[in-house]
């Protein structure tokens, strides 16, 4: 079958897999205490998508051109037996980059299965090398130590190479921009910058909390001097900067100055099976009822084709104040 093509001839290049909804932290800028507290309804476990479920659609997928996966959630660390997952989805034929992102707490014991089972590289998400910053942003009191130790397990493991993602609010952990390039320089890590973003609907979010990647980016040059580098292929997300006495690159992915929605590949799959083409939909397909109801795999491309060639989405190249607080989806359930 033909690879298909979206309405601005982008292809279906990336799947993100959310295996779950849960999580052990509640970052204020993703899943804040408020919303996420003691009542809120997590999605029962017959909800969830199943391993071989999660594997079949992988393989629908990866005939249709997806040639990277990434695990994600929710914390994708707190489902059960992750590594037989990726186990699984390491043996699919045709996935040439297997990946997950993880807040990093459950690593130290996780890395080493991760790595056994196929996984062949990982993010880490860590926002400030300052305890009292860390524990204010992913407001479960988690020391910054324990995200470290989980990077150096990742290393051990031969995890390589290890991102580290931050998250950047204004205010909040701005000052440890540097710091944190600085940190991560040093170590041969490679640390993207990220711009908080408007994602779902309960993060309170205002464009003047926003630091621009530029910014970020001159706040480092003048410390540390950097050059541009291009990227490593069309619709990558990080826009790419060594450090000019070659220690090393970093990256700043500016989804909200400086969209990339023009060469966007990904599609993004929900813990309980829907399908939505942008990270800011309000609305996802779901493919969890035609599988378990016995939908062939021919019927299932039929389904991803119809829908990935209707694409439409390009949601950060409109986006202004007035459309933040539209009822899209949260981050935690469709995965980052
Ligand atoms: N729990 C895992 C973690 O934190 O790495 C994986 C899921 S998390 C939703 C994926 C990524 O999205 C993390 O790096 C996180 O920092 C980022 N993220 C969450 N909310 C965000 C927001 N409002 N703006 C920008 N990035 C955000
Ligand atoms: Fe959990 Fe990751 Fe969201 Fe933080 S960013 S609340 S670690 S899912
Ligand atoms: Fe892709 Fe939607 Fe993000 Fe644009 S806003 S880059 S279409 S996920």
């Amino acid at each position: 079958m033909n690879k298909p093509t979206d309405q601005f001839q982008r292809p279906l290049h990336d799947l993100r897999i959310s295996v779950t909804d849960r999580c052990n932290f509640r970052c204020t800028y993703c899943m804040p205490k408020e919303v996420f507290g003691r009542d809120f309804e997590f999605l029962p476990h017959g909800a969830v998508l199943k391993f071989e479920e999660i594997v079949r659609l992988a393989a629908v997928f990866v005939g249709l051109g997806v040639e990277k996966l990434r695990i994600t959630g929710g914390e994708p660390l707190v489902r059960r037996d992750i590594e037989k997952l990726i186990g699984m989805l390491a043996g699919v034929p045709g996935v040439k980059d297997l990946t997950l992102t993880t807040n990093g707490a459950l690593l130290p014991r996780k890395a080493q299965p991760l790595k056994d089972a196929g996984l062949q590289r990982i993010t880490v998400s860590l926002d400030s090398l300052r305890d009292d910053v860390f524990k204010a942003m992913n407001d479960v009191d988690f020391p910054v130590q324990g995200v470290l130790d989980g990077i150096t397990a990742a290393e051990a493991a031969g995890l390589h190479p290890i991102k580290v993602n931050m998250v950047v609010k204004r205010g909040l952990n701005d000052a440890d921009i540097v710091p944190m390039a600085r940190y991560f320089r040093d170590r041969g890590h490679i640390l993207r910058f990220i711009e908080f973003m408007d994602v779902g609907a309960t993060n309170g979010w205002r464009m003047d909390d926003v630091v621009s990647g530029e910014a970020i980016a001159a706040m480092i040059d003048a410390e540390m001097p950097l050059e541009p580098i291009p990227s490593r292929y069309p619709g990558e997300v990080a826009r790419r900067f060594r450090y000019r006495d070659g220690s090393g690159e970093t990256g700043v992915i500016t989804s909200v100055t400086q969209p990339f929605c023009g060469s966007c590949t990904r599609a993004r799959l929900s813990a309980d099976g829907s399908l939505y083409t942008c990270l800011f939909a309000t609305t996802g397909t779901d493919l969890r009822g035609p599988l378990r109801s016995g939908a062939s795999d021919d019927e299932l491309r039929a389904v991803l084709v119809g829908l990935w060639g209707d694409r439409r989405d390009r949601y950060s190249e409109l986006r202004s104040e007035a459309t933040a607080p539209d009822r899209k989806v949260e981050m935690s359930y469709i995965g980052g």
